[in-house]
This record gives C-alpha cells, structure tokens and sequence, in this order.
C-alpha cells in the first residue's frame, strides 16, 4: 500500500525584490519525504530554512512551484480544484502555533467546533451537534465539555486555546495534522501535555502528524522518524533514535553538538546561525558548503542528491557516495 503521503521533489520559488529588479528567493528546493499511516515526522531546522513552506505546501494554502504531492498514492495538485479540494482539507489538516489568530474573540469554544462539523455533514440534528461538539472537547481533555463549550476564547489559557484548535482540527476526523510550532508559544510547564495528546491520537486514533519544531527534545519525544531541514533543502531524514545517536551530515552533527542536553527543557531551541545562507539567487552546490568544516571542492560545484543508506535514512551530503556510482567503479 501507498504511504499516507508522498512528496515528491517539491520546490517553492517566491518572487521578490519588486517588479523592476525582479529576483526569485528558492524557499524550497526538491524536497522529497513520505509519511506513513500513524507516523509522527519532525520536521526540524533553524528559522527561515523551509519547514512552514513545506507545511503550507502540504496543506494546500500554496501551490508548488514545482513537485508533486501524492495523498494515498493520488496526485492531489492535478485533481479538480472543489470538491477534491475540500475531500482533502477534511483529511489534512493544519494546527499553528498562535491558537489565539485563528479564534474569533466574538464566538464561543462551541461555535468554533460546530463549523467544521457543519460543513462536512458530521451532524445531522442539533442534539447530535451538541453531541460531538462535547466529545471533541472530552478527546482532547478540555472538560467538563459543556461548561467549556459556553466559553470565549479569550477566557482559557495559551494551552486550553491549542487544545480547542487541535480539537477543531479533529472535527473532520483527519488522517494527518500538520502542526506548525504548536507548543512553542505556550509555557514550558504545558508542553508536554499537548505533547502527550499528539501521542495518544497517534495510538488511539491512527493518526499521523508532522510536527514543525525548532526544538530536538521535543522532536525526540514525539516522532517516529526525523528530517533536518537547512536553507530549503532536506538534509538529511530518518529514525529519530538513529538520527540523534548517530547523525550523518555536518550540519546535524553541527546542530547536536550545539545542543548538550536532549534529555533536558523543551525550551532550548536550536542555536542563532551565524551566517545567514543565501536563499536568493543562491550559489551552486551545497547550500552548507560555506559553513560546513568537511567541504571539498565539489560542495562548491554541485548540490548533493539525497542518497538512501538503509532503507530508512536519508542524506543530501557529498560525504556519502551515491551508490549506482559506487557499483559501477
Ligand atoms: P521559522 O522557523 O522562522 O518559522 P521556517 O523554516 O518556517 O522559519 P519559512 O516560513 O518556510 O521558514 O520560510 C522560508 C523562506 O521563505 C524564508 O526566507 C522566508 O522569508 C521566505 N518566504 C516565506 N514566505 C514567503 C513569501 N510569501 N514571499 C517571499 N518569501 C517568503
Ligand atoms: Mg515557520
């Protein structure tokens, strides 16, 4: 059977600078990962580096500039845009990381849930309604559910507000939940608890996420699978034991070293870069080639393809030979 998802070479081209001195910044460049049925994927890399374009890109917020997105093994860019469109929003969805920008001050925690409900024909009568609105609310731990339901978003906490989006999100009853930084506004303390939800929907619910993070212990504690992300190129992906105990690009092992503790606070995010790669009208070669200590002359030439080494990890780096090349010599 086909991966829940499959992306394949994905690239996104923004067109920047204005019309008179038109430049074009690569955001994205022939990203390539799949996501299986009840997976979680974490998606990790420094800021501006690509993870929220790959999650708009996902979710369909945004078209490709190039690649394809398979869902089930169905190229779902080419399908007809209307009801495709809105099959496939029930089946992805997406959480982000302010909970309070997508909540209307004006509704209650009720009127949020019922929207979704409603729009995808999950309730018939206004019993049923009131219904499910509760059980979303028990799901996701938000109790008592009624008491709840009456209230304006205004008046929960950081962490209530991403348990009443993550509970909007499960309204549809969605295979995959592209979270975007869904515990990095809320006090460290709450962290884990939304964590531990992600967790248990995974076990109980079957269902897959893609967790966007700055932060590897939390991406340890919640994800299957790993994939580094750096200047818009994947970098290297897989498990997330493995990555951690036994990390195969530069920049991971760049980025593990700078981190002492993984045992430690979901606080620590990774460290400041120092030196800024280049997303518009980027240099040939490998977008780590200026900072990485093992660059050769090739870094500078030629941009690594992602090389399979077992069948689960994956590196974009000049160090590891491809192997139709190794067989033939
Ligand atoms: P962060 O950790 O800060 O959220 P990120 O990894 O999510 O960063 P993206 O938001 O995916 O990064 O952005 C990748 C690059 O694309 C950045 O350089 C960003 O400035 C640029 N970018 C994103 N959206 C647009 C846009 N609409 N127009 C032009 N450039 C954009
Ligand atoms: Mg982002």
């Amino acid at each position: 059977t086909p991966p829940l998802l499959d992306v394949q070479q994905l690239g996104k081209l923004y067109r920047v600078g204005g019309w008179l001195r038109p430049k074009h910044l690569r955001a994205l460049h022939d990203a390539s990962f799949t996501l299986g049925h009840r997976e979680i994927l974490a998606l990790v890399g420094e800021s501006g580096s690509g993870k929220s374009t790959i999650a708009r890109l996902c979710v369909r917020l945004e078209a490709p500039t190039s690649g394809r997105i398979l869902l089930d093994g169905r190229d779902v860019l080419h399908e007809e845009r209307g009801r495709a469109t809105l099959a496939y929003r029930r089946r992805v969805q997406m959480i982000f990381q302010d909970p309070f920008g997508s909540l209307n001050p004006a509704r209650t925690i009720g009127q949020h849930l019922e929207r979704p409900l409603l729009l995808h024909d999950k309730a018939k009568t206004r019993a049923d309604l009131s219904t499910r609105v509760h059980a979303l609310l028990d799901t996701v731990g938000l109790v008592p559910a009624p008491e709840v339901a009456a209230k304006y978003p205004q008046e929960l906490s950081g962490g209530q507000r991403q348990r009443v989006a993550i509970a909007r999100a499960l309204a549809v009853e969605p295979d995959l939940i592209l979270a975007d930084e869904p515990v990095s506004m809320l006090d460290v303390s709450i962290r884990a608890d939304v964590l531990n939800l992600m967790l248990d929907l995974k076990e109980k619910r079957g269902i897959s996420f893609l967790y966007i993070t700055h932060d590897l212990a939390s991406a340890r504690y919640v994800a299957d699978r790993m994939m580094v992300m750096y200047a818009g190129h994947i970098v290297e992906a897989g498990p997330s034991d493995a990555l951690l105990e036994k990390p195969l690009h530069p920049y991971t092992k760049l980025l593990l070293s700078a981190v002492p503790d993984l045992e430690g606070s979901f606080a620590r995010g990774l460290p400041a870069r120092s030196g800024a790669p280049a997303l518009v009208d980027p240099p040939p070669g490998c977008p780590f080639a200026a900072r990485c200590p093992d660059v050769t002359d090739v870094c500078r030439r030629e941009t690594p393809r992602p090389i399979s080494l077992d069948e689960r990890r994956v590196v974009r780096c000049h160090l590891y030979p491809e192997p139709s090349r190794t067989r033939s010599e």
